[in-house]
């Protein structure tokens, strides 16, 4: 029996991989390489270039290799890029995750941990955000990712399939040997903005000083992508366990500003972060940060990398591995 993972070459997934292979599970990795990079995925693990909307052929790698949960982070998610072209959203996020939950049904597939966002929250209601916090997404990203939840309801209680829906925060950093990392291109997040701005020599943009926080800069809740990886093993595993469908926040429950990440950055790599103060983002709320309580208590997850200079730690011994290797 193996576990699927679909979007298994891309950042969050490529660390998902090498945490079900520690724990040795069988992996079997579907990725259409858009964004996915094959060079991420452990070796230990199956790999197929296929797209989860190739019916036919996602049949063929479930039925040969006995495939009994599913993984699933085969999505976009730029932000700014749902505003500009929403159709790609909902046809790659949407429309694609019908399509594996309908091989998942022909298949007789019945539990899948899907990978969600804060960003179904859009502007909170209150700080920190608990799973049951209003869900008003601001930008088609979201939206798309909240449809899903939906479906997910839905075909749980028409065909029974149970799920596990995480809502991540500001995942950062990379494992801890870096076998495997972020490679984003475009890049967008911020600490890895940061972290190339130092190895290339540029100036970063920070989006915006004059928000309500206490030095006017965004407050985000970073998570650790390893410590977000083993998240979905211990849901995945209460899933198996209990049968039952449940949501979770994922994240550390404490908040840093932008400009606090800087200055950490700084300390960890000792080296002098060049920046401009540039208009906010559109889209961007003031302050984002979790209740990971229920995540805690059910799961006993207990994050590792709890704290900024850690995850920014291992986010710097990763892109300067990149750098070396480009140049
Ligand atoms: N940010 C910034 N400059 C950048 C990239 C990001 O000031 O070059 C800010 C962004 O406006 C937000 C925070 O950093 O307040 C985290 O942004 P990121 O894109 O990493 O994650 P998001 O919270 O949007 O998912």
């Amino acid at each position: 029996m193996s576990i699927l993972v679909c979007g298994g070459a891309g950042y969050i997934g490529s660390h998902m991989v090498l945490e079900l292979i520690k724990k040795n599970y069988d992996v079997v990795v579907v990725d259409n390489l858009s964004n996915g990079h094959r060079e991420l995925v452990d070796k230990n693990a199956k790999f197929y270039t296929c797209d989860i909307r190739d019916d036919s052929l996602m049949d063929n790698i479930i039925q040969k290799e006995n495939v009994e949960a599913v993984i699933h982070f085969a999505a976009f998610s730029i932000v700014s890029e749902s505003m500009i072209d929403p159709a790609k959203y909902y046809d790659n996020n949407i429309l694609a995750t019908l399509s594996l939950l309908n091989t998942m049904r022909r298949n007789k597939i019945n539990k899948i941990v899907f990978s969600s966002t804060a960003a179904v929250y859009g502007e909170p209601e209150s700080i920190p955000i608990h799973e049951d916090n209003s869900l008003r997404p601001i930008n088609p990203y979201g939206e798309t990712k909240l449809t899903i939840e939906k479906m997910l309801y839905w075909f749980d209680n028409a065909y029974n399939i149970k799920y596990s829906i995480l809502r991540y925060f500001n995942v950062a950093g990379a494992d801890e040997n870096i076998k495997t990392g972020e490679m984003h291109n475009p890049e967008t997040h911020l600490i890895p903005i940061i972290l190339k701005s130092i190895l290339e020599n540029k100036k970063i943009k920070i989006f915006g000083d004059d928000y309500p926080t206490q030095d006017g800069t965004c407050i985000r809740d970073y998570i650790h992508v390893t410590d977000l990886a083993i998240a979905h093993i211990l849901a995945l595993e209460k899933l198996n366990k209990t049968n039952k469908s449940e949501i979770y926040n994922l994240g550390n429950g404490n908040g840093f500003s932008v400009m606090q990440i800087i200055k950490t950055a700084e300390k960890v790599t000792g080296k002098k972060i060049n920046y401009e103060i540039a208009p906010r983002r559109i889209g961007d709320p003031a302050i984002l940060i979790a209740s990971s309580e229920k995540a805690k208590k059910n799961l006993n997850w207990q994050p590792k990398f709890y704290e900024p200079e850690k995850i920014i730690s291992t986010a710097w011994n990763w892109h300067k591995k990149l750098f070396l290797d480009k140049n």
